[in-house]
């Protein structure tokens, strides 16, 4: 019996009580490969002896700081191990509590820029469809993913839509990745124009798409026009990397790959690696000048921003990432895992297309693997990829149905960056089994 409401409401799951590596272990002393990171989060895996002592550190030094009357070591040292790492462009740090919170402040950063500069007019925000950017309000009505919007509508603010870059199910017979990319952008000029050039604040993406299409890179090109769109109409790039971000492709920054430099980029989950919750919003000089130079004030704040234990959680995580060899292991052991997929599911008449950078891949699961149907989402196929390879001892992070209740099945993977190569095929292995 338990009197917490968790978020499916079913059979009693097992309790989690120690977690070492890339292992959970439960109360029944069943063992798991945390073969997701939970959901793209423990970055290092479990029980990380440095940032556990680092947390200590903190704690026994001060518990709390409020950011309207302090600044710490440890936010003021992430922020500038952030910057530092950044791929340029991104100058400034806002620190917040999780990946929602990051898109909230995001959104509500680039509207006030545009006051500060005198443009109040700009109210619209584009997003794309399929897409998830957190679960609160604000966020999820920037999100497109019908499934998670419908029991909450009218969601406000109201936000506009264009079609996410999927190749492996939109890319037209005979059109090349080119031609697609630019097809794509076409349709965000066209939306901006139709809304009004000098309406609109934001362009909203995922440079890989986590959790609604499962690990779903753009096709080469994509997000340079995408930019160059952005640029014409003076319309702010936001890219969301809560998920994508912070070493789970094999860059610290998932979008270096892409060789754009966005206005405003989101990170969360892996930036803490689960020590702690905490995200934040990365920011050009540009939209910082413009407050400073401004009114002064970003009118936005939680309680826990900044909060000094989970900055410096979240400091020595990112410090270890960015060690040498880490972001190579992430490489080799991604790569291991595609082989490893491919060799294992890639005939699976049920295995529609193995996909993904670095240690974050996705499985689509279809009924028929030439016209790509996707499987009946009655049959829940998602839930029961996900018991069976709990049986096993495997999480994995499957989802299905969500995705405008048409397009089907996938499993996502993204294990912990110091996953050992026995490890990947023990992930393999089981997830082979569970399908
Ligand atoms: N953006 C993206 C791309 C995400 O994947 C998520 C979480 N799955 C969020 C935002 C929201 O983050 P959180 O759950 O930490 O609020």
């Amino acid at each position: 019996m338990t009197h917490i409401l968790h978020r499916s409401i079913g059979p009693d799951l097992p309790r989690a009580v120690s977690g070492e590596g890339v292992w959970i272990a439960d109360a029944q002393g069943k063992r798991y490969l945390d073969g997701s990171g939970g959901a793209a989060v423990t970055a290092l895996g479990h029980g990380n002896a440095e940032v556990l002592d680092a947390m200590r550190r903190q704690m026994d030094a001060i518990a709390y700081a409020h950011t309207s009357f302090f600044t710490t070591d440890a936010a003021e040292s992430l922020a500038d191990r952030l910057v530092g790492l950044a791929p340029g462009g991104l100058e400034h740090v806002y620190l917040v509590s999780g990946g929602s919170e990051a898109v909230e402040a995001a959104l509500k950063m680039a509207r006030q820029y545009f006051v500060e500069i005198g443009q109040p007019q700009r109210r619209h925000i584009i997003a794309r469809r399929q897409s998830y950017h957190g679960n609160t309000i604000g966020a999820l009505a920037t999100g497109g993913n019908e499934w998670r919007r419908r029991q909450f509508q009218p969601i406000l603010p109201e936000t506009h839509h264009v079609s996410p870059c999927y190749a492996y199910r939109d890319m037209a017979a005979g059109e090349s990745p080119e031609e697609y990319g630019a097809r794509l952008a076409v349709e965000l000029d066209e939306t901006i124009r139709r809304l009004g050039a000098d309406e609109v604040i934001a362009f909203v993406a995922e440079p890989v798409v986590g959790a609604t299409l499962g690990a779903v890179t753009a096709v080469p090109g994509y997000f340079r026009a995408i930019r160059e769109v952005c640029d014409r109409h003076g319309v702010l790039l936001i890219l969301d990397e809560v998920m994508c971000g912070m070493g789970r492709t094999g860059t610290i920054f998932a979008h270096e790959q892409e060789g754009i430099a966005p206005d405003l980029v989101t990170i969360a989950k892996g930036l803490g690696g689960g020590y702690q919750p905490i995200g934040a919003v990365m920011l050009s000089d540009r939209i910082y000048r413009a407050f400073a130079e401004g009114s002064g004030l970003f009118q936005h704040g939680h309680t826990y921003i900044g909060h000094p234990i989970a900055a410096a959680a979240a400091d020595k995580v990112v410090e270890i990432m960015a060690r040498p060899g880490m972001m190579e292991n992430v490489q080799a052991m991604g790569e291991r895992l595609q082989s490893g997929l491919e060799s294992r599911l890639g005939q699976h008449p049920n295995v529609g297309d193995i996909r993904g950078r670095g240690l974050f891949r996705g499985v689509e699961l279809v009924a028929d693997r030439d016209s790509k149907t996707p499987l009946d989402p009655a049959l829940k196929t998602h839930a029961k990829i996900k018991k069976e390879a709990m049986a096993r001892g495997l999480m994995c992070y499957p989802m299905g149905g969500t995705i405008d209740g048409v397009r089907g099945d996938h499993v996502l993977l993204a294990p912990p960056y110091i996953i050992a190569p026995e490890e990947v095929d023990i992930l393999v292995d089981r997830l082979g089994d569970a399908i």
